[in-house]
């Protein structure tokens, strides 16, 4: 099965597993593992950032940040598809006590106008509006690069109004391979920044969040609470750092192979895509298909090729580090195939 659900199905290779196995551990909530030490000194360096912190997934480090920028009956401006609401089980609402502030937006890009008519005045009836929330790549949005016009605007409306912002980058590395940016260009308008170290980087476990010194400092105590101060992290964290310092570069490779597919749906099958496709997903709409999206799962799984239906009328097909030329090719050839016998 050629595996096109996600980014994140991808299984660590040999030199990951090595790295796991003769990782130096010590304890991390000691701060004591050297490796997750190192990881994190790379990552906030990376980045651009005083510090960073190992969170064991995205949620995780979403939700760390959270807790630490906002306080109970707070509200956070986002767009309306924002993994953070739709993904992520109410964890802001259930844990942090915030209420999330959901704008329409196209592309992961909300109206600018609108976000500031979003941000609350102070009345006694109100919340306050205490973090922006920008997602880079946009994952509904097709997998969508934030325009640096928006991130230089988003960051004028945060500072008029004294209110923090925070990049959800599960795929930042896609955006800046997409823009040809340095990652730290990109952080650098948002206050604190998550990204995936499990998907298009191949690591099997992990995120990280990066920010400043106090601020990381107050993360790891709420990573904490969230139950995820590890012991011996290094055996995790070992192929992460790896992932981070060589698997970078190995994202263009995705965006090709996404590009190559697009072209091919576009051309050879009554699917349609309306977003752009610059880095690794591609939403596909149903609409004009003969074929439901419940179908098209099914079909090209019969095949032998593996997607997940995103929207009543959408599939999503996300290229990864497990797919290679010769699996696009294979997919090239069953959607040719399927396109043809409508
Ligand atoms: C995958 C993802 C996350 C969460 O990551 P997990 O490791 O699955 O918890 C957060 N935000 C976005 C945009 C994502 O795509």
């Amino acid at each position: 099965m050629i595996d096109l659900r996600s980014d994140t199905v991808t299984k660590p290779d040999d030199t990951m597993r090595r790295l796991m196995a003769e990782a130096i551990v010590g304890d991390d909530v000691y701060e004591e593992d050297p490796t997750v030490n190192e990881l994190e000194r790379y990552a906030a360096e990376l980045l651009g950032k005083e510090a960073a912190l190992f969170t064991t997934s995205g949620t995780q480090g979403n939700q760390a940040a959270v807790l630490t920028h906002t306080r109970p009956g707070q509200e956070i401006v986002m767009d309306n598809e924002a993994h953070v609401y739709i993904y992520e089980g109410a964890a802001i609402s259930a844990f942090a006590g915030v209420q999330p502030r959901v704008l329409p937006h196209e592309a992961g890009v909300v109206d600018l106008d609108a976000m500031e008519a979003a941000i609350r005045p102070e009345d006694v009836h109100y919340p306050e509006t205490g973090l922006i929330w920008l997602e880079n790549t946009h994952n509904r949005g097709g997998g969508s690069v934030l325009p640096f016009s928006y991130l230089t605007g988003v960051r004028a409306l945060a500072d008029e109004y004294g209110i923090p912002v925070h990049m959800d980058g599960a795929r930042l590395f896609n955006a800046a391979e997409a823009t040809g940016r340095q990652p730290a260009a990109i952080a650098a308008f948002a206050d604190s920044v998550q990204f995936c170290l499990s998907k298009g980087l191949g690591a099997p476990v992990g995120s990280m969040l990066a920010g400043t010194k106090e601020f990381i400092q107050t993360a790891r105590k709420k990573r904490k609470m969230l139950g995820g101060g590890l012991r011996q992290a290094g055996v995790i964290a070992a192929p992460g750092l790896y992932a981070l310092q060589e698997r970078r570069g190995r994202l263009k490779e995705d965006h090709d192979h996404a590009k190559r597919l697009a072209h091919v749906i576009m051309n050879d099958t009554d699917l349609t895509i309306r977003h752009d496709v610059e880095t690794n997903i591609i939403v596909a709409d149903t609409d004009t298909s003969s074929r439901s999206a419940a179908e098209w799962v099914k079909a090209l799984h019969e095949e032998g090729a593996a997607v997940i239906q995103y929207k009543p009328e959408a599939v999503r097909f996300t290229t990864n580090a497990d797919v290679s030329p010769d699996d696009i090719d294979t997919v090239v050839s069953i959607l040719q195939k399927l396109g043809a016998d409508r």
